[in-house]
């Protein structure tokens, strides 16, 4: 039986997999700069690369440079986003670009220490940053990376508990090698995301498997262990679809704290209010009609909201009531080119395939 694996014995088979099989042509790795590689690390997290290419060839192509992000408006930065989902991530990008032109004279940091200081990255983006784009020696831990390590060593503990945590990094540490490092951190990388998959690992052809403790343990699935059950709390909300003569539907920009902060969406009726109230309380206007949609569901990481959305029709005389900066009317047909809540996107290219007097109705409110 082949010895387990130590630290410093990781690097060597990982690499030379790597330099056979591993990925070499994604877009951010063709002429990799620090803005290009830092873009993709952010939208990577908790996103397939097969998902993130498409949205990081749009994204390159508006904001050439981090000079053409910063200047650019967050609702644009947030309409190329529309859909990648955790907007937090478009939101502290924007205003990281514009720190880094601010202070930083239209450059990135070039060490751990200034890249961690800006909004949205961590050890672990600033790692990776510093190694695929400049080759500095830094390890990563995103959760690919965490999950091989938790198997090639059999680490007990769910990686969100401050030691499981500590001792990842410890690892990481201690496997990344003096030389190579960007090729080898790609591989951590490659490794996690087609081999040593969350729920069917391929041991079989795995270049870590001689020396792997989960492996030898006979359980690699069971690392890293998961997240400690509890319930996901649900919120309930009422959408409304309000509509003007035109067929538009009237947008709000949501708040820029709280769930898709700073995206555009339905406005939402409060607990315990009617809907027509609402209509005549914020808007001076009685709504003609009320149906209720189809409702659905979005699971967040941490709670799932249940959308009741219910349409009304506002009639010809509710032009005035969209003042451009905080409300838009937006034709389901051609939507604004705006960032929009995912749920908000789907409801809108239901609308535009039936027309107004034909929206799947459920029950008069
Ligand atoms: S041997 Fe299996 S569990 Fe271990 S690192 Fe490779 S794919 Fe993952």
């Amino acid at each position: 039986m082949a010895a387990p694996l130590t630290p410093d014995g990781l690097a060597a088979p990982l690499l030379a997999w790597f330099d056979r099989h591993g990925r070499k042509d994604l877009p951010w790795q063709r002429a990799p700069s620090p803005y290009r590689v830092w873009v993709s690390e952010v939208m990577l997290q908790q996103t397939q690369v097969a998902t993130v290419v498409p949205y990081f060839e749009r994204f390159m192509a508006r904001f050439l440079s981090l000079a053409d992000l910063a200047a650019a408006p967050l609702d644009e930065v947030l309409h190329l986003w529309s859909g990648l989902g955790y907007y937090a991530r478009a939101r502290n990008l924007h205003r990281a670009a514009g720190i880094a032109v601010a202070k930083h004279g239209g450059e990135l940091p070039r060490d751990l220490e200034g890249l961690q200081s800006l909004p949205g990255i961590g050890r672990s983006t600033a790692g990776a940053v510093l190694s695929l784009a400049l080759g500095q020696r830094h390890p990563i831990l995103d959760g690919n990376v965490k999950r091989v390590l938790a198997r090639c060593f059999a680490v007990p503990g769910w990686p969100g508990e401050t030691r499981t945590l500590a001792r990842l990094w410890d690892l990481a540490e201690g496997c990344t090698p003096a030389a190579r490092v960007g090729p080898y951190n790609q591989a951590l990388m490659d490794l996690g995301a087609t081999l040593c998959t969350k729920a069917a690992p391929a041991c079989g052809r795995c270049p870590l498997a001689a020396g792997c403790a989960a492996l030898a343990q006979g359980n690699p699935t069971a690392f890293p262990a998961p997240r400690p059950r509890r319930g996901v709390p649900a919120r309930a909300v009422l959408w409304l679809v309000l509509r003007n003569g035109a067929g538009e539907v009237l947008l709000e920009r949501r708040p820029a704290l709280g769930v898709w902060g700073g995206l555009w969406g339905l406005p939402e009726c409060p607990d315990g209010e009617v809907p027509e109230d609402w209509c005549r309380r914020r808007l001076g206007l009685a709504p003609q009609r009320v149906e209720l949609l189809r409702p659905r569901r979005h699971s967040f990481t941490h709670f799932r909201l249940d959308i009741q959305p219910v349409a009304l029709a506002l009639g010809q005389s509710a032009g005035a009531v969209a003042d451009g900066a905080d409300r838009l009317w937006c034709d389901p047909t051609r939507p604004a080119q705006v960032g929009l809540a995912a749920p908000v996107a789907r409801l809108l290219a239901e609308l535009a395939a039936s027309p107004p007097t034909s929206i799947p109705t459920g029950d008069p409110v």
